[in-house]
């Protein structure tokens, strides 16, 4: 079993500087925080504490991955970087397409397997793996990816690091199940777990109030015209309409003709 003293001795002697976990890195990809607006963000935090769990202890299995599936917007890349967080790993990185703007796929192969090395070198690392389509350079009009990417993750996902060095992965993904199946990916990793996205009006005041940008009178109105609603939009963009409707005077009502145009929101009947 990995121990609290092992990552202080690794830190200590094995692990150079430019190694260790940089919080504020990592801070950057959970700018906003995590909301609890539904048991299943408690749900699936709970399924990459297993994971890390599992990389400490498992006394035969010195690799998991775990993959976060969701719509676009609907926070994997916030929950994957918060579960790497809580790993307190002594090697923590996140592999993200926004990195790599403008580099050929060759030098993409470079950066991942580079990535992978530094790893391996410490006892117990977290990877995370962001954006996997923008990564593979995947568009869904036409049939054109990265191939030489693709190879490249798919032989990384499945290489066991060195001996006594325990590996987490953590991937995150819009993909369809249908194209991850025919890529690959999802068997190729441990298990998976889905992000939703915000489907109840009654979730989206839960977020507002815990936004806490709104004033107190406001999110009666908010009550009254979202409560029993269904809509559809992810966890980033509620953010973003909440942040943009915040600069206006007619606040509440702009935000709730924003989820109107925006999210779906059906305002006259319900609709599953
Ligand atoms: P994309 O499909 O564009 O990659 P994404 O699914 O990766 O988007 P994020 O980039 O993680 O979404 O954006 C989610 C934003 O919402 C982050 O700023 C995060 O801090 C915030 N957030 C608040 N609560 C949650 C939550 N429960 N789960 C995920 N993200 C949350
Ligand atoms: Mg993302």
């Amino acid at each position: 079993k990995v121990t609290r003293a092992d990552f202080q001795f690794a830190l200590e002697h094995d692990i150079k500087p430019a190694f260790g976990i940089s919080e504020k890195e990592l801070d950057f990809y959970v700018r906003n925080g995590i909301i609890h607006w539904s048991p299943r963000i408690q749900g699936i935090l709970s399924r990459g504490k297993l994971a890390v769990q599992q990389t400490q202890e498992s006394a035969h299995n010195y690799l998991i991955s775990l993959l976060i599936k969701g719509a676009p917007g609907s926070g994997k890349t916030a929950l994957a970087v918060q579960m790497a967080k809580d790993s307190a790993f002594p090697f923590v990185k996140v592999i993200s397409p926004e990195n790599m703007i403008g580099y050929h796929e060759s030098a993409k192969c470079q950066m991942i397997k580079k990535v992978f090395e530094d790893a391996y070198k410490s006892p117990i690392s977290c990877i995370v793996i962001d954006d996997i389509e923008s990564l593979l350079d995947y568009v869904s009009i036409g049939p054109r990816f990265s191939n030489l990417v693709l190879q490249a993750l798919l032989v990384l996902l499945r290489k066991q690091p060195p001996a006594r060095h325990r590996l987490l992965i953590l991937g995150t993904t819009s993909l369809s199940n249908e194209t991850l199946a025919s890529f690959g990916i999802e068997n190729a990793f441990s298990s998976s777990v889905t992000a939703h996205s915000v489907t109840e009006g009654s979730e989206v005041i839960e977020i507002i109030k815990q936004i806490n940008l709104f004033e107190k009178s406001d999110l009666s109105y908010l009550e009254k015209e979202l409560e029993g609603k269904k809509l559809r939009i992810g966890i980033k963009k509620l953010i973003a309409l909440s942040d943009a409707a915040c600069q206006s005077k007619d606040a509440v009502a702009d935000f709730v003709s924003l989820l109107k145009s925006e999210a779906d929101l059906k305002l006259d009947l319900e609709i599953q």
